[in-house]
């Protein structure tokens, strides 16, 4: 997608990725809510998560739990815990249009979320 900040961003186009493999890539949020908030993206362009609806796209999904779970424990915030999010449309805050999990933690969370 030629307009796709987050495209771009996954490609190493622009600013530093965290993480990178073949499908995945992450980086840090540019307005961080914690102290560790990472976003992690399928390098594919997907819309949102409700485009989400099987196969690859599905496993893409999976694999992102995974470097999430990494990250997590690099950050070494495994054990006090941290949260995967993924808006979904305007009304549950998406702003960026191209599939991404924030990954938050390093600080005490708040349940239910605004
Ligand atoms: P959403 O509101 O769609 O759930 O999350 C979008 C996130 O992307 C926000 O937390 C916002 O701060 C972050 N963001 C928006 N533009 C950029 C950017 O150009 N670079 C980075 N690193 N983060 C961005
Ligand atoms: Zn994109």
């Amino acid at each position: 997608m030629e307009d796709c900040i987050f495209c771009k961003i996954a490609a190493g186009e622009i600013g530093a990725l965290v993480y990178e493999d073949e499908d995945v890539a992450a980086f840090n949020d540019l307005k961080p809510q914690a102290p560790v908030h990472v976003l992690i993206v399928p390098k594919k362009h997907i819309a949102r998560v409700s485009d989400v609806t099987g196969g690859e796209d599905a496993c893409l999904m999976g694999k992102i739990l995974v470097v999430a779970n990494k990250i997590a424990a690099q950050r070494g915030i495994a054990e006090e815990g941290y949260r995967v999010v993924a808006n979904c449309n305007e009304g549950a805050g998406q702003s960026v249009w191209h599939v991404h999990f924030h990954l938050l933690g390093g600080r005490k969370l708040g349940w239910p979320p605004g």
